[in-house]
């Protein structure tokens, strides 16, 4: 089935109690025994929930994998697949990737005798030099946030499973409609479904879909072990926010590119980091590697950063919040906002400066949203 029909209706069918269309929340902790001995198929809502389930199914059929698990937030995804690593474990990470992916793995896990070694994953020569005995687990990200870089995926899934070495692809900037790392050869797509996949800006969850099954086994039990599950009232949402994923992403990608290309023509702007323009560096990958661009993208301004906070105390429609992926633009300056947890130096290197703008743009009128911008950049 095409992806617009199995965002309708993968995992789920009408409810067999009562004929639901709509998948039910099951707010349950806990499930009735018919008999001692004779659970149902659901005994305990950190274990299984209906809810839940069908979410699960949903991703897994998205993503193109053979399991779904849904948790409670990105970084409750992110620390159960990381709990597939022990003491003594390295790991390549690549060197560009969202803060909070960067924190636990430098303040949590590597305090757990796990080794996080950070390289730039765009050079394919420094990751084949990178590998150990011990390496368990290469960590992707892209496109990169905010500016954009991208990984060739499949190049580093072939280098990785050749040497049995595990590979994860967080997919959360361009949603599954986009892009399909598990296609490409990647073992493990994680999303933070807070964005795109739910799109409505009212839920934090996140998710792992694989293509193995043992694999999918595995993070099952750490799911109920670890206690990362989503909550079914959550799941409920995410399941109605994927319904609309296609018309979403259409809209934000269309959007998003016609923005793109007025900013690289604006007197304003000194730079667009936008992987559907033709400047570019890597505009050959993103069209081998991806279906679209989604909505996030980064741009900056002459005038450093004077000028960005005047610009950014400006916009009306564009809210100044951090996040990403929802149906309402947002906007904001990663020096001081989402990247200002990171070192100063760790910044400066890789790019982002004061300079620089995030923004991610919404479902409005494309008109209203230039409008905007345009006046915000005059002022
Ligand atoms: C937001 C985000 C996360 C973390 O997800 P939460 O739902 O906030 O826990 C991880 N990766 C990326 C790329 C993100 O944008």
């Amino acid at each position: 089935m095409q992806f617009a029909t199995l965002a309708v209706h993968a995992g789920q069918g009408p409810d067999p109690a009562f004929g639901a269309v709509m998948q039910p929340i099951y707010q349950t902790s806990t499930f009735a025994f018919r008999a001692v001995g004779e659970p149902g198929p659901f005994d305990y809502s950190r274990t299984g929930n209906p809810t839940r389930h069908a979410l699960e199914e949903c991703l897994a059929a998205l993503e193109g994998g053979v399991r779904g698990l849904a948790f409670a937030t990105g970084m409750a995804a992110e620390a159960t697949a990381l709990a597939l690593l022990q003491a003594g474990d390295h790991i390549i990470v690549h060197d560009d990737l969202y803060g909070g992916t960067y924190r636990l793995l430098t303040s949590i896990m590597a305090n757990k005798g796990i080794e996080p070694e950070f390289v730039n994953l765009r050079d394919l020569k420094a990751l084949e030099a990178a590998f150990r005995p011990n390496t368990r687990m290469v960590w992707t990200e892209t496109p990169t946030n905010p500016l954009m870089n991208l990984l060739d995926l499949e190049a580093i899934a072939e280098l990785a499973s050749s040497r049995s070495v595990l590979t994860v692809c967080d997919n959360t900037f361009l949603s599954p409609y986009y892009q399909s790392p598990l296609a490409l050869g990647i073992d493990i797509v994680m999303h933070s479904t807070t964005k795109y996949i739910n799109g409505h800006s009212d839920v934090v969850g996140g998710a792992l879909v694989t293509r193995d099954a043992a694999l999918g086994e595995q993070f099952y039990f750490l799911q109920n072990a670890m206690g990362t599950c989503a909550a079914p009232h959550d799941c409920f949402l995410v399941l109605r926010g994927i319904k609309t994923l296609p018309l979403r992403m259409e809209a934000h990608n269309a959007n998003a590119l016609a923005i793109a290309h007025w900013l690289e023509a604006h007197p304003s702007v000194s730079a667009v980091h936008h992987p559907g323009l033709d400047s570019h560096p890597q505009r050959e990958l993103a069209r081998r590697q991806m279906r679209g661009f989604g909505g996030t993208f980064s741009f900056r301004l002459k005038g450093g950063d004077a000028a960005v906070q005047r610009f950014l105390n400006a916009v009306k429609l564009f809210a100044l919040a951090e996040s990403l992926g929802g149906v309402e633009s947002l906007i904001e300056q990663p020096w001081t906002m989402t990247h200002a947890s990171m070192p100063e130096d760790v910044r400066v290197k890789a790019g982002i400066t004061a300079d620089l703008v995030r923004i991610s743009v919404g479902i409005e009128h494309v008109d209203d949203l230039m409008a905007d911008l345009d006046r915000a950049l005059k002022a």
